[in-house]
């Protein structure tokens, strides 16, 4: 793990701004440092592209503009495939965390959330010493005016190509054959507080107005979205006796597959506190009501992030929860986690204290809201590509997604194909069977977005094999071969786990014995004990009460050199039978391409489990035959199985 101080990194800042004076042409130009844009820009050069970002403020690059967390239920898997393709935030997040915990730890393995609470400053020092220390890579503090696009070729009618960038200081274009645009929400931002509204992107940060050129010049559909933060509080000022501890897991697990401890120490670890609303606070949201501009707007926010006025007035009479979650090891500040809002400060302040614990509190910096434009992401391919233009990527909140990890997620697969565009390398997809990346992309380019995105395990109907223990087999090892964005390092790494395991699993089916044999050693499990049959280690270790430490221990020789993978192993065991059935489904998909869908099918009526939206779709589309429905935008591979299953059983 790097780290540098805080005055040789405005040393390395100042070389690197004069050295960049010299250069006016790049393969890649990204635009915006936050964690899309730092992951593209990461990317792009790791896949051996000459980079440049160009960000409004240098030193908030890397910022967490919300809530000072990371990863959680969906979004910890995006953090770890982001990893797994040698991306930065899990190693930065691993440096950062202050409170580790694995959401979900009551269900199975595979969505199970990997989540820390991060200290705001490490976060983005150790994202900003990373990016000053990657190879090939320019940093620029400046903001972008406007987005240089050559005329459309009159064979082509309608087609862009990007030719570069202009800075709003007046100096030269800077010409690249890909840019990346990561303007968060930046474009047209506009923050609301009270009955204030005012242009900016971010408290504190001017908006982007490069809008103009993406709709008069591209011909772009945008649309408009919203979120808000909520006010930080003074920590002194919090009664904390008066909230639930909420403590971290003893034994904090990193995110990345690099690292075998957190920065953190486990016993160095912060608490959380959980605390409710009160009746209070439901009136203090209603009698403002008419002094609060930002709720009154149409524009959707993020559903699953509700400020506390859309939580009161969605759900009248309950006591919701309030986390106070620490900012920083040395901070003074926390953050309630359920507290956005967007009122006058003063009532803020009333609001706030109908909260027992914060009874006395005072607000360091108030809530506010934030409107800005999105880019409709069907208009995107699946390397992120705009379709009209050429060489023009669009990752993060941009596309309409809410939340670092969705943005990291983008960020690392735009920048990969932005600099094998650059480098005419034919550009890259992942599909939703191999990876959470692969699920977000394909939900964004084939249904939309109508209010902010944000990751579920849910959304992923091939979740069993895309676990967070094994986003490295998935992605690390395509990464190398194919996409070119991870380092060798990494790779051998990578590979090295590869071989253990399989020849752990084959250790473990070599491992055959009788039920009988087994059950004298393990008495505790559930086996038959009328019929004796052969079972396989492997097998054996898909019992809930067997581990792998406890094999090893029955079988030393041949088992104790893989102790080290002693949970991955037990996680595999659970989980290959499922996945095994999922390659079938997949490969019999593949193989049913041809199979004609009955013309009279009833979509709404059918007795199988669709979505209102696929039986509106294939409703209106009635797709011939089983391949054409799986090119249907909005259809997931699970609606197919399902339709599958259904043509066969009543043929
Ligand atoms: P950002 O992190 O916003 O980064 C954009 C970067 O682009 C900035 O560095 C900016 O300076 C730079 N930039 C913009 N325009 C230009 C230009 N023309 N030239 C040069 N640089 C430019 N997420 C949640 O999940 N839940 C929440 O509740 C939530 N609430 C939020 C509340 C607020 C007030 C804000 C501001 C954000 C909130 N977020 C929330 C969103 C979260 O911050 C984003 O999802 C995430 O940061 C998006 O990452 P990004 O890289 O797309 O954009």
């Amino acid at each position: 793990t790097k780290k540098i101080s805080p005055l040789k990194r405005v040393l390395v800042l100042v070389s690197r701004h004069a050295s960049h004076l010299a250069r006016q042409q790049y393969d890649v130009i990204v635009v915006g440092g936050g964690h899309a844009g730092t992951e593209a820009a990461a990317a792009a050069a790791r896949t051996g592209a000459e980079t440049l970002l160009v960000t409004q403020k240098i030193h908030t690059i890397g910022a967490l503009s919300c809530n000072p967390s990371l990863g959680g239920v969906g979004k910890g898997q995006l953090v770890k495939e982001v990893d797994a393709l040698d991306g930065l935030c899990g190693r930065a997040g691993d440096w950062a965390g202050i409170h580790f915990s694995i959401l979900n730890r009551s269900k199975g393995p595979a969505v199970w959330g990997p989540r820390a609470q991060l200290d705001r400053q490490l976060y983005r020092e150790f994202i900003q010493a990373e990016l000053l220390s990657t190879p090939r890579l320019m940093v620029v503090e400046g903001s972008v005016e406007e987005l240089l696009v050559s005329e459309p070729d009159p064979e082509e009618p309608g087609q862009h190509r990007v030719t570069g960038i202009r800075l709003s200081n007046g100096s030269h274009p800077i010409s690249a054959t890909s840019v990346i645009l990561t303007t968060g929400t930046f474009l047209s931002g506009s923050l609301f507080m009270g009955q204030t509204k005012s242009p900016g992107g971010r408290i504190g940060d001017a908006p982007s107005g490069l809008s103009h050129t993406l709709k008069e010049t591209l011909g772009l559909r945008v649309g408009r979205l919203r979120t808000g933060t909520p006010p930080r509080i003074v920590k002194d000022s919090v009664d904390l006796s008066l909230a639930n501890i909420h403590p971290p897991d003893s034994q904090p697990v990193p995110f990345s597959f690099l690292n075998a401890h957190t920065h953190c120490k486990p016993e160095e670890q912060l608490p959380c506190y959980l605390t409710y609303t009160t009746p209070g606070v439901e009136r203090v949201v209603r009698e403002s009501f008419h002094l609060n501009c930002h709720i009154q707007q149409d524009t959707k926010g993020p559903r699953y992030c509700p400020s506390i006025e859309s939580r009161v007035i969605r759900f009248p009479g309950r006591a919701h929860q309030v986390w106070l979650e620490p900012e920083g090891l040395t901070s003074d500040l926390l953050y309630p986690q359920g507290l956005s809002m967007t009122m006058p400060p003063d009532i803020q302040l009333r609001l706030i204290r109908e909260i027992p614990p914060l009874h006395r509190a005072e607000i360091h910096t108030p809530g506010y809201g934030v409107q800005y434009d999105f880019v409709c992401p069907t208009q995107l391919n699946p390397a992120l590509q705009v379709k009209s233009t050429q060489g023009l990527f669009l990752a993060g909140q941009i596309n309409g997604t809410t939340g670092y990890e969705e943005a990291a997620a983008q960020g690392v697969w735009a920048g990969v194909n932005a600099a094998r565009q650059a480098l005419s390398m034919p550009t890259l997809s992942l599909s939703r069977t191999e990876s959470y990346i692969g699920v977000l992309i394909d939900d964004l380019l084939s249904q939309g977005v109508t209010e902010p995105y944000r990751m579920f395990t849910s959304r992923a109907e091939f979740r069993t094999s895309l676990r967070p223990d094994n986003a490295d087999l998935r992605l690390t090892l395509k990464g190398f071969e194919e996409a070119g964005c991870v380092s060798s390092l990494r790779y051998k790494e990578a590979v090295r786990v590869r071989n253990t395991l399989q020849d752990a699993l084959s250790a473990l089916q070599a491992l055959a014995m009788s039920s009988h044999k087994w059950k004298k050693m393990f008495p505790q499990i559930c086996i038959s004990e009328s019929k004796s049959t052969t079972l396989s280690g492997l097998e054996l270790l898909q019992y809930k009460d067997i581990t792998f430490e406890m094999l090893a221990s029955a079988a030393p020789e041949c088992l104790s050199p893989y102790m080290e993978f002693s949970q991955r192993l037990k996680i595999e065991a659970v989980y290959r039978p499922y996945c095994d059935l999922q390659k079938k489904e997949i490969k019999r998909i593949q193989k049913e391409e041809n199979m004609a869908l009955p013309q009279d099918l009833d979509y709404f009526t059918l007795p199988v489990s669709l979505s209102q939206e696929a039986r509106e779709i294939l409703h209106r589309v009635r797709p011939s035959t089983l391949g054409a429905a799986t090119r249907l935008q909005g259809i997931t591979p699970a609606t197919i199985v399902n339709l599958l299953n259904y043509v066969r059983h009543t043929e």
